[in-house]
């Protein structure tokens, strides 16, 4: 193994399903649904196989289905307008999006600022790229982990070139406000910056939070690659489908990194995923109401289990502070809690450069069957 990747080792999404696996855990670890998307959406892939539509190679920036049903969310939801032909490219899900970004935009030694803690393939592809990661930390404010502005323009230097950002929030739920995503964009217009926004939770919105993409406040549509994925949004993760839409110069450059890493993916599934997208808003509606149910089960029954939460504005885990247990040390906490309780979960710290920032941080999906979730529950209040 290479220098530039000898620091990530196996990622801890594997190593955690593993440890569940082996002990018989509950796996509110990584982050993934028990139950599948839409029956009418399966059965989509199901014609697209049977009829032969994707079984070979298809087109280099995705099925024009696809990209059609992208552009037309795009301008649906958030009133974006994207050309299907030259604006979105599909992707193999949002993970390859990520990197084939970093591979395309950066050159060596450019900086890349991202909220810390941070999706784990951030730091390794941003490494792939031959950037250098600059973390800006978010840190507990209240109820939600906050992005502090003045330091975010603070890490900002002469050799910053990219803005990772990633809202709703993996793994703090916190989703970016109004003002926030204005300053972000202030910042990206007045020093120039490229901006990656990883908005794969934007379906995932609770109480009175408010997804707004990144490209839409001034300034920005062009200078932003904005990445998602039917993997959140429709509970097919295992078909890895995901986009981006952005302005044709950086859809090339993108493209010219996919094509070499994946050419092209998941040929039958982008039909499906066309026919996804052009669900009615129902659809949508009924699963963030579904996930917001599944939430507050699970905060609830964590406090009752002695743990602090961070009940999440989005996405579909929970962060919790350990120290009221009594504990200090995420790592060795996830490490024990299967022999301990039955339930695996993820320690926050994997996601900070700076881990004594996130060492008493544990996250829990609760994007799981209510039984499931229940069960979890009664398990960590027994071992508490
Ligand atoms: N970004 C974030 C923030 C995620 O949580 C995930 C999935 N866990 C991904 C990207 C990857 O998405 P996909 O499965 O579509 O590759
Ligand atoms: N994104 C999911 C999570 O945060 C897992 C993805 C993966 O296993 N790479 O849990």
């Amino acid at each position: 193994l290479n220098r530039r990747l000898a620091e990530f080792g196996t990622t801890i999404f594997a190593e955690m399903s593993a440890l569940a696996l082996r002990t018989g855990s509950i796996n509110l670890g990584q982050g993934f649904p028990d139950t599948d998307g839409p029956e009418e959406v399966r059965e989509a892939a199901v014609r697209a196989l049977r009829d032969g539509r994707g079984n070979q190679y298809p087109p280099g920036p995705g099925v024009p289905e696809l990209r059609t049903a992208v552009a037309a969310h795009q301008q649906r939801r958030y009133g974006l307008s994207y050309d299907p032909d030259t604006e979105v490219l599909v992707t193999a899900g949002a993970t390859e999006a990520i990197a084939a970004a970093l591979l395309a935009l950066l050159e060596p030694g450019d900086e890349v600022i991202a909220f810390e803690p941070y999706y784990d393939s951030y730091a390794a592809c941003i490494a792939m790229a031959g950037g250098k990661r600059v973390p800006v930390t978010l840190r507990p404010d209240g109820g939600s982990f906050r992005l502090d502005l003045d330091e975010l323009r603070d890490a900002v230097t002469d050799r910053t070139r990219l803005l990772l950002i990633n809202t709703p929030h993996n793994p703090t739920g916190t989703v970016l406000s109004r003002q926030e995503l204005t300053a972000i964009a202030e910042l990206a217009v007045e020093r120039d910056l490229l901006v990656v926004t990883d908005e794969v939770y934007e379906h995932l919105v609770f109480d009175d939070a408010e997804h707004v993409p990144l490209a839409a406040f001034p300034g920005m549509r062009e200078r932003t690659v904005t990445i998602s994925s039917s993997g959140k949004t429709f509970s097919f993760t295992g078909w890895k489908v995901g986009w981006i839409t952005a302005s044709p110069g950086l859809v090339t450059a993108v493209r010219s990194a996919k094509q070499y890493l994946t050419y092209v993916s998941s040929g039958p599934f982008q039909y499906a995923v066309a026919e996804a997208l052009a669900l009615p808003d129902t659809y949508f509606e009924a699963f963030r109401a579904d996930m917001l149910a599944k939430r507050d089960l699970l905060a609830a029954g964590l406090e009752e289990a002695g743990f602090r939460v961070f009940r999440p504005a989005g996405t579909y885990f929970v962060t919790t502070d350990i120290r009221p247990l009594g504990e200090t040390d995420g790592v060795s906490f996830c490490r024990s809690l299967p022999e301990r309780a039955g339930v695996v979960a993820i320690p926050n710290a994997v996601f900070y450069d700076h881990r004594e920032a996130g060492a008493p941080f544990v996250r829990f999906a609760f994007c799981k069957r209510t039984g499931v979730l229940e069960e979890a529950v009664r398990r960590l209040k027994a071992s508490a």
